[in-house]
């Protein structure tokens, strides 16, 4: 038989749950798998009771009990606290019902079985079930439709080398992190976080454990649990950037040293005991999230989207994916619309999974506990109903922010708020745990200095002397400008045009070209302009001598808000000194603290200290995820109807030259009675019908309820605006932005540079300039894409250009500076970890040989820099090929 109701890719955890589900409601099901079972794979086995609970509901658990330990008790130790305890069932039974509409059968068992027994139990049963299994078969095509619009089927080969194609409408991907579903299907990793542990685990026997354990010390930890064959999983975990150096020492060694690190005790008693298996372990944990559906197919388990070991919680994901794509498919046939169920699935599946995956994330960077958190840990060792809360936030049962709400923690704390402690030790030991614990006398080269740390580690400084606790960042910053990695503030010895002259920290000199000067319409250079800022400075001189709320506002500053209205279509503006202060303004002159603030995860700096300064009500969502956007809404809705929600996003994402779908975001608000704001900063005026940026090109000129911008980018000036269709927003705004009614008002020769700005950008000659400055754009675009370099997004005046690692990134920016060519890197903060790239900031009088140079100079800066940094470091741990 060649069709299927369901062709499942991949039989592991997330595969044969799928198939066992379909098979019980009728179905009739096709597994493949390239592997032949029982077959081990990487995993540490540790399966949550939210996980035990999705297999006691399929009816397996028991068969996976009788041979495997289990237990309902888990332990956590952080520094020398410790909490135990067990999952509520209640919070287990809301988290069930609340995705799956019941929670028949949910248990507080939790479990770990190797993952050779664990696979075959669930392969077998799904067998028991009805499903056909195909083992040591391997996908490599999909079948589409004529359109090759919708999947219809699966192509691969036996293991004897013999062809077979399998036919379905409903394809899953269980095929791990490199789906090759998900590959076929173009389906991108999005959301992608390089910042993960590296782990390295073995099994031990000869000693005798009755439950799970987790122990943090510094930044490394250990797990234990009890496992098959009467062994003990033991692994220890620590921070990424920590495995070079416990690879290239005795990994033996190594593996115990950081057990007796964390727990001395523990550390005797495994060195005392039997090792039954090699070391064995990864660093490549990058976590990401796909789309999880498509026409005809859907992803589940690591191919819908992965995340670090360090909270075991992949195949409890895995398991409640199954049943979930189960739930969806049986719909699917009853209604007759199998799309839009699998659309219904990855929309389900997103908004259970995204704000726990950021934080697994944050958890993966293993930073030493603050002394807050110590404090949260001790108070929790003494409450056993939020201790066991705590331990159901860490496996994923109760919601991460239904802990972490002011008033639980306040809950939490009060009781041991009056108690006499001392945490000034652990906040002065702190300092010890940033050293590696696994390099040879404690020895850092500045080259490993200045290449492996980035700001995450000196982003929370510890220690009571505020002024003494940011030594540890000079010692770096001195380090990166000793070996000449440190991209930030250089210093113009001239006009800062396609060409400049400017020096480094390091007095390093650069007399070239520059891509990194934001001017995108060259209108710093252009005569009118310059005509004007000297006019305005004869007649008005250079101050402005107040608050626009005083006398700081010249005549200027009303034809400019004309101006800005015209080109936005908007009623009514109002001038920021900054465009910083625009942003940061408007919203903490609008949104008060019972008030809510959905805004997009990349959303520049100043929307976020505005919205973390206005209220703690404060949700991010995915990069222009509309869907999640709708999710927080209904979510805040349903709670909060009397206040309101103040929606962020921008024309223009400048890390990644992206733009949302505007229209679609505005509809989304007025859904649910939110406000959005948009900031144009980087669109407006380089780009669309007479400077209009995006909105203009989407149609949505007048139509969005606040838009905001900055006039550093395109008008050759500093300043900023906001434009509002409402006279009573904008004069309560002049009332209560305190950045507008307690600064300076932009100084008149700013004003007069921005308002000729306009007119050009309003002229034929504008249309030219962003003419030229997309036929630039695009000449770079393509000659990188020649050269298979990826530039994120969509032409707009920003290229970045993907690197990734933050070693190659500063070493190609340095190689960029011995070769006379100013350009810019991103890394962490203003990019996530391991997503640095360059990016170019085009003006529209570069030139096609100026672009030529920066394109051919880059390609070469990123191949000497990726070779450089594979020689620093050497071979990977020993892994099973996931
Ligand atoms: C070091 C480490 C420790 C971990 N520890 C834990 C833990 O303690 N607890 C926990 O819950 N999770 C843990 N995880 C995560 C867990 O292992 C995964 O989340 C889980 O295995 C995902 O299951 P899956 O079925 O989606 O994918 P996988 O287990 O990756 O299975 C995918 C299957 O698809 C098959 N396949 C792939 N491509 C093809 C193809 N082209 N044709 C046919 N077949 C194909 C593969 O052979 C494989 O069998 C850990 C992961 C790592 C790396």
């Amino acid at each position: 038989m060649k069709n299927f109701d369901a062709i499942i890719v991949g039989a592991r955890c997330s595969g044969s749950t799928t198939a066992s589900h379909l098979s019980k409601m009728g179905f009739n099901v096709l597994v493949v798998d390239k592997a032949i079972f029982p077959q081990d794979t990487l995993s540490t086995h540790f399966v949550w009771p939210r996980g035990a609970s999705y297999l006691n509901r399929l009816g397996v658990l028991d068969e996976i009990l009788e041979q495997t330990p289990s237990s309902n008790e888990i332990e956590i130790t952080i520094e020398d606290t410790t909490i135990r305890g067990e999952i509520p069932l209640d919070l287990l039974a809301q988290r069930f019902t609340n995705l799956h509409g019941n929670a028949d059968r949910i248990t507080q068992t939790s479990f770990s079985a190797k993952r050779y027994v664990i696979d075959k139990i669930l392969i077998d049963y799904a067998v028991k079930q009805g499903a056909k299994v195909l083992e040591g078969f391997t996908v490599n095509e999909l079948i589409f439709d004529t359109n090759q619009q919708k999947v219809l089927g699966i192509k691969g080969k036996n293991k004897d080398g013999s062809v077979c194609e399998f036919f379905s409408k409903r394809i899953i991907g269980a095929d791990g992190v490199n789906s090759i579903v998900a590959k076929l299907t173009n389906t991108s990793k999005e959301e992608i976080r390089e910042n993960c542990t590296f782990a390295a685990y073995s099994y031990f026997s000869g000693f005798d454990l009755k439950k799970p354990i987790i122990q943090k010390k510094g930044r490394m930890s250990i797990g234990i649990v009890p496992t098959n064959d009467g062994h003990n999983m033991t692994m220890i975990y620590g921070p990424k950037k920590w495995a070079k150096a416990f690879r290239n020492g005795d990994k033996n060694e190594n593996f115990i040293k950081a057990i007796k690190y964390v727990n001395p005790e523990i550390g005797e008693i495994v060195e005392k005991a039997k090792k039954e298996k090699e070391i064995i372990g990864t660093d490549k944990m990058a976590s990401f999230i796909r789309n999880a559906a498509g026409k005809g197919y859907a992803l589940v388990g690591d191919a819908a989207s992965f995340k670090d070991q360090c909270t075991a919680s992949g195949m409890t994901h895995a398991f409640r994916d199954a049943e979930l794509i189960a739930q969806h498919i049986k719909m699917g046939f009853e209604t007759n619309d199998i799309d839009n169920q699998l659309q219904l699935y990855a929309r389900k599946r997103h908004l259970d999974t995204w704000r726990y995956q950021e934080f697994v994330s944050k958890t993966a960077e293993m930073n030493p506990a603050s002394a807050s958190e110590v404090q949260l840990f001790e108070a929790l060792s003494k409450n056993k109903e939020q201790a066991n809360r705590f331990l159901a936030m860490y496996g994923d049962t109760l919601p991460v922010r239904d802990f972490f709400t002011e008033k639980n923690i306040k809950n939490v704390l009060i009781p041991v708020l009056n108690e006499k402690r001392d945490l000034q030790n652990y906040k002065k030991d702190i300092y010890k745990y940033y050293k590696n614990i696994f390099e040879i006398n404690g020895d850092v080269s500045k080259e490993d200095i200045s290449l492996n740390r980035t700001c995450v580690d000196f982003g929370i400084p510890i220690g009571p002397n505020i002024l003494k606790r940011v030594d540890d960042y000079y010692e770096w910053y001195n380090a990166r400008n000793d070996c000449n990695t440190w991209q930030y503030a250089r210093t113009l010895k001239s006009f800062p045009g396609t060409n400049a002259s400017m020096f480094d920290a390091n007095e390093r000199h650069i007399d070239g070209i520059n891509f990194a000067s934001q001017d995108y319409l060259s209108m710093g250079s252009h005569p009118k302009v310059m005509k004007a800022a000297k006019e305005a400075l004869e007649k008005y001189g250079p101050h402005s001598a107040g608050s626009p709320m005083v006398i700081g506002n010249t005549e200027l500053v009303h034809e400019l808000e004309e101006a800005i209205a015209e080109m936005t279509g908007m009623k009514h503006v109002m001038i920021f000194p900054t465009g910083w202060a625009a942003g940061f303004g408007t919203i903490t002159g609008l949104v008060r603290e019972q008030d809510h603030i959905v805004m997009d995860r990349l959303a520049h700096s100043c929307l976020y200290q505005g919205a973390y300064a206005a209220t703690k009500n404060v949700y991010r969502h995915p990069n222009m995820s509309i869907d999640s956007v709708r999710g927080l809404l209904e979510h805040i809705r349903e709670k909060d109807q009397r206040n309101g929600i103040f929606v962020i996003s921008e024309g223009l994402f400048s890390m990644d030259s992206e733009t949302p779908d505007i229209k679609a975001l505005q509809e989304v608000c007025r859904d649910y009675d939110a406000t959005l704001m948009l900031d144009v900063a980087h669109d407006f005026g380089a780009l669309g019908e007479n400077g209009a940026g995006h909105i203009g090109n989407q149609g949505m000129k007048g139509q969005v309820d606040l838009v905001m911008g900055s006039f550093s980018k395109s008008f050759a000036s500093n300043g900023g605006f906001l434009a509002t269709n409402s006279a009573a927003v904008k004069h309560y705004s002049k009332m209560y932005s305190s950045a507008f009614m307690f600064s300076n008002a932009i100084c008149p020769m700013q004003t007069a540079v921005a308002l000729e700005a306009t007119k050009i950008m309003r002229s034929k000659e504008g249309s030219q300039l962003r003419k030229n400055l997309l036929n630039i754009v695009n000449h770079i675009r393509n000659e990188f894409h020649k050269k298979g370099i990826k530039c994120l997004g969509t032409p707009s005046a920003i290229i970045p250009v993907m690197i990734g690692d933050e070693k190659v990134a500063r070493i190609a920016h340095k190689i960029m500076t011995e070769r006379n060519i100013a350009t810019m890197i991103l890394e962490y903060p203003v990019v996530p970890i391991g997503s640095a790239r360059f990016r170019l900031q085009v003006m529209a009088s570069h030139t096609i040989e100026q672009a030529n140079a920066v394109v051919s100079n880059i390609a070469e800066a990123i191949d000497e820099a990726r070779e450089y940094v594979k020689e620093y470091e050497s071979p990977l741990l020993q892994t099973i090929d996931k």
